[in-house]
This record gives structure tokens, sequence and C-alpha cells, in this order.
């Protein structure tokens, strides 16, 4: 059974794969201003242009390192800066909200997700196993926790079909 993710969730996963690989290249949807606003919109909404780019990349690159086991946490301080919850109390009762600075809103909130993920659950954030093709990562909510592409019709079907070419070759070579 697959879980809804959470929103943040959702971004934060986004966000980690800002920097696909097209044509053998890794491309970088941050780096060119414009269409780093576009993407915040598309997947934050409109009222987040006040997000500071250069953070939300150095967040990025540090979450993106976490994941491969190559930073440690305390590299994502930038991102809390000014970070905190706040009591917000409703018609049913309190509420936690997330309060950050303007500039970097939606960095902390990736960065909260994935400190939620560590806790809830450790070990299902990870790069997608086509190494050599792909630069994207995965969560994974299967039941199994089997999950190894970052999308089964994507690199989870040129995998198949590249050992599928590999079994017949080397059944040819056997002959
Ligand atoms: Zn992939």
């Amino acid at each position: 059974m697959i879980k809804v993710m959470t929103p943040d969730e959702g971004l934060l996963l986004a966000l980690l794969n800002t920097t696909p690989t097209v044509a053998g290249e890794v491309t970088d949807r941050l780096a060119d201003p414009e269409e780093a606003y576009a993407w915040i919109e598309e997947h934050a909404g409109e009222g987040h242009l006040e997000e500071d780019l250069e953070l939300l990349r150095s967040t990025r690159d540090t979450l993106q390192a976490l994941v491969h086991g190559e930073a440690a946490p305390t590299a994502l301080a930038p991102a809390l800066d000014g970070v905190s919850y706040q009591a917000v109390i409703g018609d049913t009762g309190i509420n936690w909200e997330l309060a950050t600075p303007r500039a970097h809103t939606l960095a902390a909130r990736a960065v909260v997700a994935w400190d939620a993920l560590q806790h809830t659950a450790p070990g299902r954030l990870r790069s997608c196993e086509n190494t050599d093709e792909c630069t994207l990562f995965l969560i994974d909510h299967s039941k199994s926790n089997s999950a190894r592409w970052c999308s089964m019709a994507g690199c989870g079907n040129r995998m198949k079909a590249r050992r599928h070419y590999e079994r017949r070759k080397n059944a040819q070579t056997a002959d």
C-alpha cells in the first residue's frame, strides 16, 4: 500500500530531484532564477518569491549529500536559522505551525520533512539505483521496502530491458 505523501515530503522529494540527468548531463532546474521561480510556483504555489535561491540550492545540495552519506546534518544549519514552531489555537485545539523567515520557508520545510523521514521512515529516502544514467531520488513507502527506481516507467523499464539484453548476450556467448 502506498501512503499519501504529506505536502512537505513531496516538496522535499521535488527539491532533491531538481538535478535530473538529461541526455547524459546533470542539469539544475534551480540554476536560472526564472526557471527556479517557475519551479517554486509549481511546487509551492505563488507567494514564495522572496525565497533565497542561493540558500535553497545549497540546502538542496546538502540534503542530496546527506542521502548519499557525504554530509553531516550540521550543514543544514543555515536553512534552520530563525525557524521555530508556533502554537496556533483553533476551534478543535492547538496546532503547531512551522514559523520560518520568508527568505527560506521552502528550504526549512524541506529540511524539517527530511528530519521527519529520518524518524518515521529511516532508509526510505534514497537515490535511484540506475546511477549510471539517473540522478533522481525516491521515497519508498512500499510495505516490502523494495523500490529501487525513481519510477518504474522510466528507470525501472530501462534497467529491466538492459538486464534482458545482457542475459541474451551472455546466453549467446555461452553457445
Ligand atoms: Zn532513475
